[in-house]
């Protein structure tokens, strides 16, 4: 099983991730936890350049599929054939929301990349955490020491935010897309119901 955790900087998903966890290690799921862009020692290197240094837009999304290919060979598929379950905080969805709708670079650029770097795998889920864009700014403005990404105008995340809803809607039956703007615990009880839902298919 493969599950990725998606939303725009704020939306919270790093704050579900350890309890989805959770729910699949009591289901007796081995998990290997992971993120984008990292999960190798290459991609945390490179994650370091992409968060700090100023760069060409195509090399930015060139670097997070470079990450990506590293990620895939090295943890992703390995993993998923030893018959693990993969939690990712982030994956190619993240490159079409940030790098494709909010930094606007061709959607079919970001296609041709997909079917370099993984023709075939998709996440089985994608947990998508939606907030409205003042709910996550004014969480980011209590986080301290934020990203390049984090320090973006709220065009850039509307944008961002938009393109996560578009590609949810394109592909209904890998995302769910939660209201994250509400209480922990009714988030946490919906996640149940939706993990139990994917165990038992
Ligand atoms: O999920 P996390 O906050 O750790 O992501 C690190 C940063 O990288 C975020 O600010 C996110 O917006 C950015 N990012 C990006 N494009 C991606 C993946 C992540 O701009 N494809």
């Amino acid at each position: 099983l493969f599950i990725t955790f998606e939303g725009i900087d704020g939306a919270g998903k790093s704050t579900h991730i350890p309890f989805v966890v959770g729910l699949l290690q009591q289901a007796g799921h081995k998990v290997i936890s992971t993120r984008e862009p990292g999960g190798t020692k290459l991609g945390e290197q490179l994650r370091d350049l992409l968060l700090h240094q100023a760069m060409h837009l195509e090399t930015e999304a060139l670097l997070m599929f470079a990450a990506r290919r590293e990620h895939i060979a090295q943890v992703i598929e390995p993993a998923l054939a030893r018959g693990d379950t993969v939690v990712s905080d982030r994956f190619t969805d993240a490159s079409f929301a940030y790098q494709g709708g909010g930094r606007k670079l061709a959607l079919s650029k970001l296609d041709a990349l997909e079917n370099w770097v993984h023709p075939h795998l998709q996440p089985d889920l994608t947990l998508l955490f939606d907030v409205p864009l003042e709910v996550a700014r004014t969480r980011l403005d209590a986080a301290r020491d934020p990203d390049k990404f984090e320090q973006e105008q709220s065009n850039f995340f509307a944008d961002t935010r938009a393109e996560y809803l578009r590609r949810a809607a394109e592909f209904p039956e890998r995302f769910r897309v939660i209201n994250s703007n509400r209480a922990i615990a009714d988030i946490q009880h919906e996640l149940t119901q939706i993990i139990a839902s994917v165990l038992a298919a």
